[in-house]
């Protein structure tokens, strides 16, 4: 049932993909609510009784299906897994104490599983056996399904079986769930938490799906069949849109569609500024099937190829083989464009279910990316000898994310040479002179550039990163999404710093972090000497639209003056008046 059935109501976010879209909500995951104990009448205890059985039927089946998918796509050993948990459903101890509870005290069914599982969680991540602990685990991620279906949320199990055209509601979303999504049927997405580089807001773009985070506690606040808007430019959900709402927001559609058009002509233009200074423009993916998206966008080739999600949402380590053939499919695709590989970024917030990396507490400085790979040779080497194997088959270029300090750049790059040794003592073909280059995302690497210049073919700024290590500002949070400013004149500093190095050493710098695709931002890296730009393949052809009206010399009187200023706010309005007065059409819609 509709929780808003009369009048509109407007949820003010952060816009972080831009669009308009509309339709039928549909709740993922809420924000973890509190479950408070709810008396029941006597008549009203056998439904409660009833609804659980129910509640444990339905997360069988479900769990049978998942079992089947996984057995077919992956084998019967990886299916053991999930008997496990259909063990613990069967637990009649278990299920005969809940529903004593809710026969002897009146009390709803939620309340009753929630005291009694916690009560076997809790005892079972006590226990000394190292097995039986990380049943607890297994024990956890039940109790959440079981209580999914009670509460009638929708589990990740319904991610790929999306039955109509909906806007996803969530409190987040995270990089597992979104594997999974059957994403044809999405029409928007809508989460409590989130800042402008959350992995919600950058798989938006890279989808071309309107999204807004930062809602605070929208999936709470919604039901399943809420009918809304969404607009991706101003941040806004808009539930029970009036009349009103809906004819300003169909103009806008019309601006949207007018102005994708003119995208549509240039889109395969080169991507050059009316004085002749050539952006080369690749795109950000996270898989082989985003090459189609590459190639529609009119990019060329990859900028950053995130490889983590080839570990995410699996059960076991890809094989050296297994990834050679998904980076070989992409080179061979886009060549002779460039791919720029870059080596794994686990941790932070893209977590692998199946390497059992213990939590931290402040995973963004923990254990993450080229840290986990050096700690982790076995795992490392794959990949390595893997990107190697591709780059014989086309234009592939590799780089290490998170680089703190030289140390861990020669660390990395003695591994490369002693797979290349394996790699020719065993005949196998790879380029000798395949480019290496590191990420410039923490900013003790920027203010050591010229160090690290020295040990690498080019520099790919991640300026996600950069942003939040150098203002210490979670870029997933959005309660400190005001503190996350791309202008920050630091930050201006930083860039400066590490383009200036790059080519004192003879070599190129980019940018792949989510400023390259922002076009307020562009001219700006422009004329701090940015050399190339990769961006979600949604956003080329708007970056392309900008550059290709640019004069570098603009560019670079904008730069001088943001190095000069000592306000972030300035740097942004002078951004934007640059911007606005190159490009009014890309802004012509708020
Ligand atoms: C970045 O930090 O800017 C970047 C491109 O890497 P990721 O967003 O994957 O951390
Ligand atoms: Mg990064």
């Amino acid at each position: 049932m509709a929780n808003h059935p009369k009048g509109e109501e407007v949820f003010r976010g952060i816009g972080v993909s831009a669009g308009v879209s509309r339709g039928k909500v549909l709740v993922l995951h809420r924000a973890r609510r509190v479950i408070s104990r709810r008396e029941v009448s006597s008549g009203g205890v056998e439904p409660e009784v009833v609804r659980f059985e129910k509640a444990l039927a339905q997360t069988r089946k479900q769990i049978t299906e998942v079992q089947r998918q996984v057995i077919e796509k992956m084998g019967a050993k990886e299916g053991d897994i999930f008997e496990a948990h259909l063990l613990m459903l069967e637990d009649r101890m278990l299920v005969d104490e809940v529903v004593r509870m809710i026969r002897e005290q009146n009390v709803g069914a939620e309340f009753a599983f929630h005291q009694i599982s916690e009560r076997y969680v809790g005892a079972l991540a006590a226990i000394e056996d190292e097995y039986l602990r990380e049943r607890s685990g297994d024990m956890r991620d039940l109790t959440v399904r079981v209580m999914d279906n009670l509460l009638e949320v929708k589990s990740d199990f319904d991610l790929r079986h999306l039955a109509e055209p909906c806007i996803l509601v969530s409190h987040d979303l995270s990089p597992s769930m979104t594997a999974q999504l059957d994403k044809k049927f999405v029409l928007g997405f809508a989460t409590d938490i989130g800042g402008h580089t959350s992995h919600t807001a950058i798989m938006a773009r890279s989808l071309g799906i309107p999204a807004v985070v930062g809602l605070q506690n929208i999936s709470n606040q919604l039901e399943n069949g809420d009918y809304a808007l969404l607009d991706g430019y101003n941040g806004n959900v808009i539930v029970n849109p009036t009349d009103q709402s809906l004819f300003e927001y169909g103009q806008l559609a019309k601006i949207k569609a007018s102005l994708d058009e003119k995208l549509r002509e240039i889109r395969m233009q080169p991507a050059v500024t009316l004085d002749g200074k050539v952006i080369p423009l690749s795109a950000n993916i996270e898989d082989q099937h985003d090459v189609e998206a590459v190639l529609a966008g009119g990019a060329e080739g990859v900028g950053l190829f995130r490889t983590e999600f080839l570990f995410i949402s699996r059960t076991t380590l890809p094989t050296e083989d297994e990834q050679y053939k998904v980076y070989r499919e992409v080179a061979a695709a886009l060549k002779p464009n460039a791919v720029v590989i870059r080596t794994i970024d686990l941790g932070g917030d893209k977590f692998s279910s199946h390497l059992e990396v213990a939590k931290e507490m402040n995973p963004f400085l923990g254990w993450r990316a080229i840290r986990f790979c050096l700690a982790q040779p076995e795992v490392f080497r794959s990949q390595l000898r893997a990107i190697l194997r591709a780059s014989a088959e086309g234009n592939v270029k590799m780089m290490y994310p998170m680089i703190s300090g030289l140390d861990e750049l020669k660390q990395a790059n003695a591994l490369v040479e002693k797979c290349k040794e394996e790699l020719r003592a065993e005949g196998q073909p790879f380029d000798e002179k395949m480019e290496i280059g590191a990420m410039i995302e923490i900013p003790s690497a920027a203010l050591i550039a010229d160090a690290l210049a020295q040990r690498v073919n080019f520099f790919s700024i991640g300026s996600n990163d950069l942003i939040q290590y150098t203002l210490a500002a979670d870029r997933t949070n959005e309660k400190v999404s005001h503190l996350y400013e791309p202008t920050h004149p630091a930050i201006i500093r930083l860039i400066k710093i590490t383009v200036d190095a790059a080519h004192k050493n003879g070599i190129w710098a980019g940018v792949c972090g989510e400023i390259a695709g922002d076009p307020v931002l562009v001219p700006l890296l422009i004329g701090l000497g940015v050399d190339k730009l990769s961006a979600a393949p949604t956003v080329v052809a708007p970056v392309k639209y900008i550059v290709r009206r640019l004069k570098l010399s603009e560019a670079q009187s904008l730069a001088e003056m943001a190095c000069q200023s000592e306000s972030a706010a300035d740097i942004l309005a002078r951004c934007q008046q640059l911007a606005r007065d190159t490009a009014p059409s890309l802004f012509d819609k708020s």
